[in-house]
């Protein structure tokens, strides 16, 4: 497992974001307020699909 990443996701209404794979706290869509990615003990969960990432 690599360690800090960024991710682009898309969400389910189709808006795309570049989230953080460590982010501590919630994420929400900035469009539809779906939320995205949630903070799981050191890492986070991401919920939407990831379509590309960043070292
Ligand atoms: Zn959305």
């Amino acid at each position: 497992m690599t360690s800090s990443k960024f991710l682009k996701v898309k969400c389910k209404c189709s808006n795309e974001q570049i989230i953080f794979n460590k982010a501590t706290t919630q994420i929400k869509c900035l469009n539809c307020d779906n939320v995205l990615s949630k903070p799981t003990g050191g890492k986070a969960e991401i919920l939407a699909e990831v379509i590309e990432s960043y070292e």
